[in-house]
Order: structure tokens, then sequence, then C-alpha cells
């Protein structure tokens, strides 16, 4: 399967006008085929956050297109970008970032608020992500209480707990040291090989053994791209679904969807 992703095409980034006008993007082209694992490189100031940010949905670009799954999401609703990054996107962080008062199952859980599952439920669908990456004895922990590479292997969890499309990490290998990095990348390794789409920024060149592709920015644009595997060798998507339960929360723009028929009890609190 060789289906696109992401579909980027003339992006451009600008800050500032007239003698301030600068680019952190530039009529920036990219096409992403579901199952790549993209990593990022480049000095700092060339782009690669806020390229994640753009594709994340977390910023727009000032002109450009983007395609998400076929569909320009460049310039809709702030709404529409917050549901759908809800739904399709995660994200890993260098500094974790990490709700430090809230225990790790609670952080894991945080994304599937939105879903429509009851909490019970999103906390034992937390709880049996945690136990994929051996965190379960850790679950009532706060962050503080965890080393960095297990700090990083929650906000991994907290990531794919919602089964996005596309993992996005900002150099989350960036304050770890080589033994923790390691336990990071084979994590990512397997939520790659379960077709997943992962586009990641590093600085660290040892790390490009774990990519499917290798871009290398340059002031706002793309300097080299190199393809390691070809499309056709790209990991199918296996699904590894939660299993849904009712919604009971419609999320914005889901008015009308879902109209839940109407009870002659009311519904009992969870
Ligand atoms: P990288 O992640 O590659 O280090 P960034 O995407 O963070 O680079 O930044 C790209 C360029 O955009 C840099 O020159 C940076 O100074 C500039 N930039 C980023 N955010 C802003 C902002 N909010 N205002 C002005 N310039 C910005
Ligand atoms: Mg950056």
């Amino acid at each position: 399967m060789s289906e696109n992703i992401i579909e980027l095409k003339g992006l451009t980034k600008r800050y500032g006008y007239g003698d301030t006008e600068s680019f952190a993007l530039k009529d920036f082209d990219l096409t992403i085929k579901r199952g790549e694992f993209i990593m990022i490189m480049g000095p700092s100031g060339c782009g690669k956050t806020t390229l994640l940010d753009i594709i994340g949905l977390l910023d727009r670009a000032t002109y450009g297109d983007y395609y998400l799954n076929g569909e320009n999401v460049a310039s809709i609703s702030a709404r529409r970008q917050a549901r759908l990054r809800a739904k399709k996107i995660g994200f890993i962080f260098q500094n974790f970032n990490l709700i430090e008062d809230l225990p790790v199952i609670e952080n894991v859980a945080l994304p599937l608020v939105y879903t429509g599952h009851t909490k019970t439920s999103r906390l034992k669908h937390a709880s049996s992500v945690l136990k994929r990456f051996n965190l379960e004895e850790k679950e009532y922990y706060l962050p503080y209480q965890l080393s960095g590479g297990q700090q990083q292997r929650v906000s991994i969890a907290r990531a794919i707990v919602g089964s996005p499309e596309i993992i996005l990490a900002d150099e989350p290998t960036g304050n770890l040291d080589s033994r923790a990095s390691f336990a990071v990348m084979e994590e990512l390794k397997s939520i790659h090989d379960e077709g997943n789409t992962i586009i990641m920024v590093t600085h660290n060149p040892a790390l490009t053994v774990y990519a499917t592709r290798v871009i290398h920015m340059l002031d706002g644009q793309i300097d080299t791209d190199v393809k390691t595997v070809a499309d056709a060798n790209l990991p199918q998507p296996i699904s590894v679904k939660i299993k849904k339960h009712k919604p009971e929360i419609n999320l914005p723009g889901d008015e009308g969807k879902h109209k839940p028929k109407k009870r002659k009890k009311s519904r009992r609190k969870h």
C-alpha cells in the first residue's frame, strides 16, 4: 500500500513584515506515504519545529496547501483543526510535556477525554498501553518520580493511546542518555512496524538507521531527501484499535451525526 497520508504544497511560513520579514518555511513541498518513518535533520532555526507544528495542526502556514488524507486542512477552523488533531495525531516532545501533578495513568489517558469513552474505560485503556511499555507498576507515580527515559516512554504511551495515524516527535531523545534513547527508539520502531506513520526531528545521525527516509532541511527548504526503504516495502497497518464504547460526548462538529435516541430512563452515571 502506498497511500499519501500528507501532502504539503508550496507551504510558506512568514514571520514579520518588511525589514523584519523572515521565512521559517519557504515554498515547501513534501509528500508523505502511510507507513513512512521520516527523520528530519538540519541546523537550529532551519524550520523543523515549524514544519512539525504545521503538520500537527498546532500552527498554520502563511500560504500554501496541506492535504491530510486528501483533505485540504490549511484553512479549516481552529475547532476542526483541534478535532482532527485529537483524532489523527500523537505528539512526543523533547521535554516530555507531562502534567506534573497528574499520575502517569491519567497523563496517558488525557488524549481520550474527547473521544467519548467513559473515565473508567479511558483509564483501563491507558493502563493497557502502559503495560505494553512495561510501565504498569508506575501507573500511580507522578512524572517526577520517573527517570527521563521512563517519562518519555509514558509520553509515547500518551501519544499512541488514541490510535492516531501519525506520530510527530520533536527531538524525543534530545534530553536522554544513549541507553534511554535506545529504549525510546525501540518503542518507536515497534509502533512503526505496526504500520504507523512517524515524523521525527533529530540531531543525532546515529538514529537514522530507524528511518525509512531522511530529510535534511536548510533555511526553510528541503536540502536533501533520501528514501532508504522503497514505498512498496513500507509496513502495512495492522489494526490495534481500542474497543470503542458508545460515544457519550459529541465532539464539536459532530452535532447531529450520532444523535442518541431518546431514552426513557436517564443514563446511569459512571
Ligand atoms: P528549528 O526547529 O529547525 O530549530 P524553528 O522551526 O523553531 O527551527 O524556527 C525556524 C525559524 O523561524 C527560526 O529562524 C526562528 O527564529 C523563526 N521563528 C520561529 N517561531 C517564531 C516566532 N514566533 N516569531 C518569529 N520568528 C519565529
Ligand atoms: Mg526545533
